[in-house]
């Protein structure tokens, strides 16, 4: 088990947020942007590894609409994130 650099750094009260990305226990799929536990990435045939990288660059892999759907259904997230947070360090001035 490795702790996250998330762990006590956290505002109060958004500590108990499911959806805070200090409380994501794995980071999510670096191919379909899924949480690791629901990643859609097929298997690659070269290395047998999911959502791997790499493997849509040297493997020849190549993105399924699901899977560009669902990157793109993630920066939708990142940007309501990004607001959210931007709103709170405005709201909450005093606090780092
Ligand atoms: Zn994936
Ligand atoms: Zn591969």
């Amino acid at each position: 088990m490795t702790r996250h650099m998330f762990g006590w750094d956290y505002p109060p009260g958004a500590a108990n947020d499911p959806s805070a990305p200090y409380n994501q226990q794995d980071p999510p799929c670096e191919v379909c942007a899924k949480s690791c536990d629901n990643c859609i990435c097929p298997e690659c045939p070269v290395c047998q590894s999911n959502g791997d990288p790499a493997c849509y660059k040297n493997h020849g892999l190549v993105l399924n609409a699901e899977q560009i759907q669902s990157q793109e259904a993630a920066k939708e997230q990142e940007k309501i994130e990004a607001a959210f947070w931007e709103d709170y360090a405005k709201s909450h001035p005093e606090e780092e």
